[in-house]
């Protein structure tokens, strides 16, 4: 018995070196294309780096083996044909389009993981049951263009070819020019990828905050993802000389605010997480040392894993907001200009993973994504689930992105195990 324990740990061992060394590999070199003067990496929906890297990414999976092709807005797709086809596909991937001065890891990872733990079960195991397929979905960030989700979304039917969503970048280029000058756009004669066909989605991704690292877990089994709402609220209050006015003659609409962020603070931490609350953004008018503010413009950001919980929490806030207004003689008003709702994902695939894990005797726990990604979307359309890795410190969209490369091989890991499961056993 011990024998067999062993000799487990160290095939297991072996592995990790293996996956430790391909994924350092592979991270780094496709952090060249888009690489900047910050040390971080910027690659834009259809702009020339993002292309290279999918094109030179195609190069590699063909050189794995697999079926390559792009489809109509630019995801790449490659296959490992299953024995049973027709069983419907498990899908796995991210995506390489990055924020400006983005990091390294956010997204990459999971599309590099993905090819990594193929080659192996590949390599290990042979042709699988059913299709292994990965995607390096053509746009996750929506930092080129106002608009998230744009491959994933394609995929899933939230948008479409035939309607186009109507966004510019900053330089006026639409989305469709954009798109059609990177060579793609309808009748590019690819195969769509049909919903039917997909069994399952699994994306490993770096958590994006600190609490695997704090708490020093290894991987993150991600239950859902948070639902959002953003506001705008403004205050009206009466601008006047910060000298000749008693402060019992004051509608001072910044000490209200200030009153009103305290609040938000405040409330926040008396519910407890999941819940999280920000503002982010002040506008004063008239913005002088001398001057009593006038108006004060402020956001709030609100998160919450169950959207019900989250429109009572913003309700309950906005009634004490009315109370600080009325209370100081301001007028208050709003608008709520988001209102994603939560996404639980299949908990089947989180149970799992969690299986996985405790057969590795790696430490997991279960947790909320606090950030959007394109599993939320593959979740209308099949059993999907995500797999998280510490970030060190909490840091992503920035140079300073950093995961180890022994923590990024336990995720590879994880979701090799997880393919093999759904790809070789199940059918
Ligand atoms: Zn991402």
């Amino acid at each position: 018995m011990d024998i067999a324990v062993d000799s487990y740990g160290e095939t297991r061992a072996t592995e990790l070196a293996l996956f430790k060394a391909s994924i350092e590999e592979t991270i780094e070199w496709l952090s060249l294309f888009g690489a900047d003067a910050s040390g971080g990496v910027t690659r834009l929906l259809y702009d020339a780096s993002w292309q290279e890297a999918q094109s030179t990414l195609a190069q590699r999976m063909l050189q794995l083996g697999l079926e390559v092709t792009f489809d109509e807005v630019g995801n790449l797709h490659g296959i490992l044909k299953g024995s049973h086809s027709h069983t419907g596909a498990i899908v796995t991937g991210s995506h390489i389009d990055t924020v400006v001065h983005g990091g390294k890891f956010d997204g990459t990872y999971g599309i590099a993981a993905g090819m990594i733990a193929i080659q192996h079960l590949w390599k290990q195991y042979g042709r699988p049951k059913r299709d292994l397929h990965i995607i390096s979905f053509c746009e996750e960030e929506g930092s080129r263009f106002p608009l998230a989700y744009w491959g994933s979304g394609y995929i899933t039917g939230r948008y479409s070819l035939a309607q186009v969503p109507e966004a510019h970048d900053l330089m006026g280029i639409s989305l469709l020019e954009a798109m059609t000058a990177a060579g793609f756009g309808a009748g590019t004669n690819s195969p769509k990828l049909v919903p039917e066909g997909i069994h399952a989605f699994i994306e490993l991704h770096i958590e994006q905050g600190a609490v695997l690292e704090q708490e020093k877990q290894a991987i993150g089994l991600v239950q859902g993802i948070v639902g959002q709402k953003r506001l705008t609220f403004e205050v009206g209050g009466i601008a006047n000389h910060a000298g000749t006015t008693p402060m019992t003659m004051r509608s001072d609409a910044l000490a209200g605010v200030a009153e009103m962020i305290q609040e938000v603070e405040h409330r926040a931490k008396a519910y407890g997480p999941p819940l999280v609350a920000t503002v982010g953004s002040l506008e004063i008018k008239p913005n002088l040392t001398n001057v009593i503010a006038g108006h004060v413009t402020f956001t709030l950001d609100a998160r919450h894993a169950n959207s019900s919980e989250l429109a009572v929490f913003c309700e309950a806030l906005i009634t004490g907001f009315d109370e600080i207004a009325l209370k100081r003689n301001l007028a208050l008003s709003y608008k709520e200009w988001m209102d994603a709702a939560a996404v639980m994902l299949d908990s089947g695939l989180t149970q799992q993973v969690e299986v996985i894990c405790q057969r590795n005797k790696l430490p997991y726990r279960q947790m909320f994504s606090g950030a959007g990604h394109d599993a939320q979307l593959m979740q209308s359309i099949c059993p999907s689930t995500m797999i998280f890795v510490p970030s060190r410190a909490g840091i992503s969209h920035s140079s300073e992105e950093y995961t180890s490369s022994e923590e990024l091989a336990v995720g590879i890991l994880v979701l090799k195990d997880l393919l093999y499961e759904l790809a070789y056993h199940e059918h």
